[in-house]
């Protein structure tokens, strides 16, 4: 049976930055007052294999990463490192093993309706430099490409979120086993979901 749409599931990663500057609680609570509901959370230090191993779950990321980012150069103007995206997808890997392996992530299930575009949409675009106000990246992050390019490391933008519903049913097993995550309900889900608005007046 299909599940109900209310119930959609997000894996986010809370990076080694958003941690080091203590901004954890203000990024759980953007997404908690958006209405949607934590079911999984841990600390972990990642490897390098396991960052390796998060961002090759889809076989064609190192292709696509790659073609974005030399798409990005040249509509910046700029020359980008390679033609060749498998090149630059090796280059933004090993700085992405750097970064992510650098300190303790918080990694969190978030579920509700429409979780994976409503946390990319409040979360911001890649680039935190370029991402409007608002967005968590967009109003905490002084990071750009061009910052991090020029010290040949990752950009620094806080967090990971699944790009779409099939990123996300890829990752959160990753991260997950079945019974570290919790079916629970929130009261809150009553006026967001329930049908007949039962439960306000006696
Ligand atoms: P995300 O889903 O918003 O994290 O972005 P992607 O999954 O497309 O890319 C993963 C990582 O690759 C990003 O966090 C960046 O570090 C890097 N990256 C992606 N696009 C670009 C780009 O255009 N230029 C550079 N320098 N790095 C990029
Ligand atoms: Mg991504």
């Amino acid at each position: 049976m299909k599940s109900h749409p209310s119930k959609e599931r997000t894996l986010v990663i809370l990076k080694p930055d958003a941690i080091q500057r203590a901004l954890m609680g203000e990024i759980v609570a953007r997404y908690e007052r958006l209405g949607l509901k934590l079911v999984g959370l841990k600390m972990v230090v990642p490897t390098a294999e396991q960052i390796e191993g998060h961002y090759t779950l889809d076989p064609n990321w190192r292709r696509v990463t790659g073609e974005k980012t030399i798409k990005s150069y040249k509509d910046r103007n700029l020359a980008p490192p390679s033609e060749d995206p498998l090149e630059i997808t090796a280059k933004i890997l090993k700085n992405l093993k750097k970064y992510m392996t650098a300190g303790p992530v918080i990694t969190m299930v978030w579920e509700g309706a429409h979780a994976v575009e409503l946390v990319r949409k409040i979360t911001g675009g890649t680039e935190p430099r370029s991402s409007p106000v608002g967005t968590i990246r967009g109003d905490f992050v002084v990071d750009s490409y061009t910052m991090s390019d020029a010290d040949d490391r990752a950009v620094r933008n806080l967090i990971h979120a699944s790009g779409s519903v099939g990123e996300a049913d890829m990752e959160i097993p990753y991260w997950f086993k079945q019974d570290e995550l919790v079916d629970y309900k929130v009261s809150r889900e009553d006026i967001l979901y329930e049908k007949e608005l039962r439960g306000i007046l006696p």
